[in-house]
Formats: structure tokens, C-alpha cells, sequence
């Protein structure tokens, strides 16, 4: 008998080459092999008659192999092949397939899924192109001696078959994985009893696991096949909410963890509250003083806080963090605010000192770039306990710095991730755990949310500081950049200024996040308008009037910081850069930006850029180029762009093109790896196996005992490190 953890080495069929080939697909236990779900289902209960097919759909068919062949075209070899039911008959077509020659035999029976096309081949009403096929039947084979062909075959024709996604090059087809999964689910021991309790199932109306594998691979007759392809069955339905749950239960749990460490208990006293105050340059919003709130409760807690504040380029956080940041102080502990790049470290350097300075606060700046022994100096006031606030990187504050006495980590991570888990790494001689703000730009669907910082709380900034503009965005072709360039020259001569962005640096270099960038159509590499070229010729053409200035990734920090400067203090009217600018830069005066081969930017690199204006009292302006072709995606791309301002709007669609691995740019980014849930689709399991998680940790009632709580908890340490691969946070 098997059980779940049985290696797949003692399933009947497989040996240690097949292991092997698994192995790679992340299949070695019995239960992993058990997740490989199809990933769709044919009707061969149902199969349609080619008679009644119509032109578009796609339809599962059985029929009969009359005559086929292989013709050679100029330009590829075509294998055709005409298959019947009685007098009806419908052509296949499959391109580049000189392997099929011998693949086949008239009188052969197949089962053939792919789309139906009007037919225009040999008097055929109906054609499909590229079909999957199976041979069900082959009367001139004999069988393979095992008897066990029947049995098979009720396994192919006459129900619902599963279909499996090929593995090993071909060498494990969907046949060979419904033989061995068939077997497996018929060979498997009892099942311990269920690791979700009672009541949660109750809750959710969950069948019990074993079923629920059985009729995933092998749904029951009268099954719908549309709820199958959507993973909307109850099989479906508890596989899914299982591996949500159990993730949800290990977030909460971390949650707990923390929950129960020594935090510090800020007082927030009216002393407090009053140099909170003092340091506002202007009122704040509605929201920020909701988000304040949130916060400076949590930092009186004696717990920890770790809290995730979410809000929209220019939504305001950093005042936001400053004023935490106050706290912090006037309780006598030191803070750190951390920027993923050395231009916001300086950046949020000099609004601290603008604001806090005045105040008596004393803050130091620490960045790669310093020169070693103003380096030296910061860190000595950090340990001594001079410096109240420390602004840098976060590379060189998490690992070069040690404080005196560290009561809050503000964390900016804008739009890159992965810097949660690192913060263990910092040094500090106090015994009690620093509060954590983590603050990002890139408004994160919640579903997103719920999973990367499930250990979170969170806040939302959802209102832009008062008197700002919309932005217009507007979308033209660059054989229409003579007026986009006049309509520079016009803004600048109304006092404003500009930034015009380009995807690389210099021609013929690969543009930055290529997965970002619409694949399909557009100029090659080679033809992108590059950020150096364009500064030269705009320089001494179109803007030959203006001052013109130039920033990219590959200038030094001073060339970089002193540029920024000169455009912050005006003496800059047209900024040209790369992306390098789409991240926290905070010129209010500039109101126009142009973005070419806008077909080229990942959306929220777009809505990163277009974040840059609409931050004064001036109108602003937002101007899309493309150049080239423009895919299918970039054109979406570019239409939500122009409809819409709302960055959560804009992060979904986003997250919907690329999927969540993308989104975040790197799979380290904590992203757990699921074998059935699909965040895009399963939101709503997601939230419910959420709130079932909760209700399970608040611990024991008359619906819910000890012994399922811990029996849940034991089984998700058992599968937590393997199945879910999260870091520990903090
Ligand atoms: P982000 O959330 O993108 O970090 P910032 O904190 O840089 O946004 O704020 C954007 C701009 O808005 C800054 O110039 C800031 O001074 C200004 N600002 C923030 N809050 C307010 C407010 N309540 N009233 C007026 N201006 C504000
Ligand atoms: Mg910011």
C-alpha cells in the first residue's frame, strides 16, 4: 500500500529514469504526484459529431483514420490526414510534422481536441489545425499481454478524461500519467484523518481530501465541464481552499510569533503628540492622519509593530514616516529610514533636514558614495547615540551599521521587494525588537498583499495631498513629435519643466526589464531611440534654446545627484533620462512628461513615471509615444494608462498580464510556489482561508477542539518549509 509520502520509486510503473524525469517536474512523493492535476479535461462522453461542428469553437472529437500524408510545400513539410464518422468527415492539419508519417494507420480509432476552422482543403466543410490527438484504438495491434486493455480503455473513451501536460520531452504522456495516477488513487492506504477541522470544512462545505483527488484526475459522469476547465468543482474547490488554508494558518501563526516578542511601548504623550506637530510643513491629509493614527497605535503597543503603509506615488508617505519618526525620537530611541537607491536616500535626507532640523532633531546620511571618512564619522554618531535618525540604502545601513538604541525601521521599497527578510541582519544593542514601517508605491492587489505581507498589517494613503491637478495622458504616434517638442518648448516658456524618458541608455543596448516590454512587434533593439543620442541631438536641435540635462543608471552618484539638483533648483528645463527617474524624484515644478516608445514600459513603470508630475498647482501632462508596432498587451497597456489615474486599477490589470512572479520582478521576492491555487483565480478561497485561519488560531470552542487545532498546526509544520518555501520574516 502507498501513503502520501511513499517516494513515487514504489508507484507500480515507475523506476528510478521515470523518477528521474519527475524529479525534475518537483514530483518525488506519492502526494506531489497526486497534485499534478490536469490542466484540462476532454468530453469523450459527450464527443461532438463532425456534423454538427461549427466554425471557432473548440470540440473533442472520436473518429476513425481514413487516409493521410505527407506534403512537402515550399516552405514546410504539411501532414494531412482526413478522419471520419461514417459518411462525415473533417480534415487535420498539422504543420512541420514530418514525425507523424508513421504515426498512423487507416481504421485507427482517435480522439482529436483543438479549434474548428471553416475548412478550404479538398472540399471539406471543416478543418482543425494542429490537433492533440490520442489513438484510442489500433485494430492491427495486438495487445500487451498484461489483459489489461479494456480496462484502459474505459479510462480514455465514454467519460471525462483527464488530460495531463506532458513530461520528459514527451516521454511521460497524458496517457501515462492517467495509467499510473489511476493505479495510485486505486493502491492508496487510508487516509490519516483530516488536518483542516471539522467546523472549517463545515464552513466551506469541503469534501474530504481522497475524494477530492479521485474526482480531480477522474470526474464523476453528469461533472460540468466548464466548472472543471474553471477549477470551480467542490474536488477542485478543497484542494484548493487546503493549500490556501494552510498557508493563511502559517502567516498567522508568524503573525502570533511576533506578536509575542518584546516590541517597545512608545508613549505618546501630549508632549509627543505637540513635536509631532511642530515639524508639519502643512496640514495633512485625511488619510494620512487616519494612516498616523494607525501607526502611532501600534508603536504604543509593547509589541512590535510590523506594518505595511501602502500608498500612491505622491500620496505623501514620507511625512508620514517622519513623523513616526518623531516618535521614535522623542522617546528617546534612534530610527532608520531606508531607500532601495542612493539618489532617494539623498533625497529623503534633505526633506528630513528640512523638516526636522529646525526642530533640534540630528540626522545623518549614509550612502556608498561618501567618501570613507565622513562614512566612519556617521557610523560613529549611530553608535554613540548622537545620531537620532539615520538615512541611507538599505545595504549599507542593514549591514555596516550598529545603533545605539533602534526603536523604528522605516523600510521605502518603493517598488522592488525582498528586503523583509534581512532584517534580522541588523545590529543594535538594545534588547527590545524595533518597529518596522514598511512603506511601497506600487499599490498591491490585495489578493497579492494578502499572501507576500499576510503577516502585515496594513494602512492605505488613499488621497492625494490637496491641490493637485489630474494629469492629462495622452497617447501619439513619434511621427508627431515636432508638435510634442513644440509643446515642450511652450511649457518651458510658462516657467515649467520637463522630463522626456527613453527605455535604454545608449543604441544597441537591451532595454531594462525585458519581461516588462511587449514582445511582439516594435522596432529591434537596434532602432530604440536612446536616452544619450536623443540628449545630443535634442540639445543642439529642437531645445537648442533650453538647458537640457542628462541622467541614466551608468553616471556616478555626484553626476547623478548633482544633475538632480540642477533640475530640483530649476536651472535644468528639460531633464532627458532612463527609468533611473521613476522612483520617489519630487520636482513639483515639472508638469510634463514624454515617455518614447511608451510600447516599451511595463505599466506600473509607466504609472512609476507618470508619479513624477502632477505634484504642483500647474496642470500636468502626461505624453505616451510609441514608435513601431505595438502589441496587443502594449496597446491595453497604453489604453489604461490614458483612462485611468488609479493605481490599484492599473497594479491588478498589471498583475494580470504578467502574473505575480513577474509583477514583483523576482521570484525571491517571497512568492509562495502553488501546486493548485492561482492568486489571479482564487481570491475569494483566499480570503475565506484567511478568516478560517483566524478563527482556528483564536483557539478552542464547542465547534472546534484542541486536538484539530494541533493536529492543523503539526501538519503545516511538517509541509510549511517544503510546500510553502516562504521566508521568515523579521
Ligand atoms: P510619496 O508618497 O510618493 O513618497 P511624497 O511624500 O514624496 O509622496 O509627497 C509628495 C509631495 O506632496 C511632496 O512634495 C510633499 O511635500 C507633498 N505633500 C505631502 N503631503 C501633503 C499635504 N498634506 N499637503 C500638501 N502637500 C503635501
Ligand atoms: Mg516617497
Amino acid at each position: 500500500m502507498l501513503d502520501l509520502a511513499t517516494n513515487v520509486q514504489f508507484v507500480k510503473g515507475i523506476g528510478p529514469k521515470i523518477a528521474q524525469i519527475l524529479l525534475e517536474k518537483g514530483i518525488s512523493t506519492v502526494e506531489d504526484l497526486l497534485y499534478y492535476l490536469p490542466f484540462r479535461y476532454e468530453d469523450r462522453l459527450n464527443p461532438r459529431g463532425i456534423g454538427e461542428l461549427r466554425a471557432g469553437e473548440m470540440a473533442s472529437i472520436i473518429a476513425e483514420v481514413r487516409t493521410f500524408g505527407l506534403f512537402r510545400t515550399r516552405r514546410m513539410p504539411i501532414f494531412e490526414m482526413t478522419v471520419g464518422q461514417g459518411r462525415d468527415t473533417l480534415k487535420c492539419v498539422w504543420f512541420n510534422a514530418t514525425y507523424l508519417q508513421d504515426k498512423f494507420r487507416a481504421g485507427m480509432l482517435l480522439a482529436l481536441y483543438g479549434k474548428v476552422e471553416a475548412g478550404d482543403r479538398g472540399g471539406h466543410r471543416f478543418e482543425i489545425v494542429q490537433p492533440q490527438f490520442e489513438v484510442l484504438h489500433d485494430p492491427t495491434a495486438h495487445g500487451n499481454g498484461t489483459g489489461d486493455e479494456p480496462k484502459w480503455q474505459s479510462l480514455e473513451v465514454g467519460r471525462i478524461v483527464p488530460i495531463y501536460e506532458a513530461a520528459g520531452n514527451g516521454r511521460l504522456t497524458a496517457r501515462w500519467f492517467r495509467r499510473v495516477i489511476h493505479a495510485m488513487l486505486e493502491g492508496l492506504d487510508q487516509d490519516p484523518p483530516d488536518a483542516i477541522p471539522a467546523a472549517v470544512r463545515g464552513h466551506m462545505g469541503l469534501i474530504d481530501r481522497r475524494r477530492a483527488f479521485w474526482q480531480a484526475h477522474w470526474p464523476e459522469v453528469g461533472e460540468s465541464l466548464a466548472n472543471l476547465q474553471a477549477a470551480r468543482t467542490p474536488a477542485h474547490i478543497r484542494l484548493i481552499f487546503e493549500e490556501l488554508f494552510f498557508l493563511e494558518l502559517g502567516l498567522e501563526l508568524k503573525r502570533r510569533k511576533m506578536r509575542a516578542q518584546t516590541g517597545i511601548p512608545f508613549q505618546i504623550s501630549g508632549r509627543v503628540r505637540d513635536a509631532v506637530k511642530r515639524i508639519l510643513p502643512f496640514h495633512p491629509t485625511a488619510a494620512q492622519k487616519r494612516v498616523l493614527k494607525e501607526i502611532a497605535d501600534d508603536m504604543a503597543e509593547p509589541v512590535p509593530m510590523r506594518r505595511l503603509l501602502q500608498g500612491d506615488v505622491g500620496s505623501g508617505k514620507t511625512i508620514v514616516a517622519l513623523e513616526a519618526a518623531v516618535i521614535a525620537m522623542e522617546n528617546g530611541y534612534q530610527a532608520a529610514l531606508m531607500a532601495p537607491t542612493e539618489i532617494l536616500a539623498t533625497q529623503h535626507f534633505l526633506s528630513a533636514r528640512r523638516i526636522l532640523e529646525p526642530a533640534g532633531y540630528r540626522i545623518v546620511l549614509l550612502t556608498g558614495s561618501q567618501e570613507s571618512g565622513r562614512k566612519k564619522q556617521a557610523r560613529h554618531h549611530i553608535a554613540q547615540g548622537n545620531a537620532q535618525l539615520v538615512i541611507g540604502t538599505h545595504a549599507l545601513i542593514q549591514e555596516t551599521v550598529e545603533f545605539d538604541k533602534l526603536g523604528l525601521v522605516i523600510v521605502d521599497e518603493q517598488h522592488r521587494f525582498g528586503v523583509l527578510q534581512r532584517f534580522r541582519l541588523m545590529k543594535k544593542t538594545n534588547e527590545a525588537e524595533p518597529d518596522v514601517l514598511v512603506m511601497t508605491a506600487t499599490p498591491i492587489p490585495r489578493t497579492l498583499a494578502l499572501t507576500l505581507y499576510g503577516d502585515l498589517d496594513t494602512s492605505v494613503l488613499d488621497e492625494l495631498p490637496p491641490g493637485r491637478t489630474p494629469i492629462t495622458t495622452r497617447r501619439v504616434g513619434d511621427e508627431r513629435s515636432e508638435e510634442v517638442w513644440e509643446f515642450v518648448r511652450k511649457q518651458v516658456a510658462a516657467g515649467r519643466q520637463a522630463y522626456i524618458v527613453y527605455p535604454v541608455i545608449e543604441e544597441g543596448a537591451t532595454p531594462p526589464h525585458r519581461a516588462n516590454i511587449g514582445r511582439a512587434g516594435g522596432p529591434g533593439e537596434g532602432e530604440l531611440k536612446a536616452a544619450i543620442k536623443m540628449y545630443e541631438q535634442l540639445r543642439k536641435r529642437e531645445f537648442s534654446s533650453l538647458r537640457v540635462g542628462l541622467l541614466h543608471g551608468r553616471m556616478s552618484a555626484e553626476e547623478k545627484d548633482a544633475t538632480m539638483a540642477s533640475f530640483q533648483s530649476g536651472a535644468i528645463n528639460v531633464l532627458v533620462s532612463t527609468t533611473v527617474i521613476e522612483v520617489g524624484v519630487d520636482v513639483a515644478n515639472a508638469n510634463l512628461m514624454v515617455v518614447e516608445h511608451a510600447e516599451r514600459f511595463g505599466l506600473s513603470q509607466l504609472h512609476q513615471l507618470r508619479g513624477r508630475i502632477g505634484r504642483g498647482s500647474a496642470k500636468s501632462y502626461c505624453v505616451l509615444m510609441t514608435g513601431g508596432k505595438v502589441s496587443v498587451e502594449a496597446e491595453q497597456r497604453l489604453e489604461a494608462m490614458v483612462r485611468t489615474q488609479n493605481g490599484f486599477e492599473i497594479a491588478e490589470l498589471d498583475l494580470q498580464q504578467r502574473g505575480p512572479g513577474e509583477f514583483f520582478g523576482t521570484k525571491q521576492a517571497g512568492m509562495p510556489n502553488f501546486r493548485v491555487a492561482n492568486l489571479l483565480r482564487d481570491r475569494e478561497l483566499l480570503e475565506a482561508a484567511r478568516r478560517e485561519a483566524k478563527y482556528v488560531l483564536a483557539g478552542p470552542s464547542p465547534d472546534l477542539t484542541k486536538e484539530e487545532i494541533a493536529r492543523a498546526v503539526q501538519h503545516l509544520r511538517g509541509h510549511w518549509n517544503r510546500r510553502y518555501g516562504l521566508v521568515e520574516v523579521g
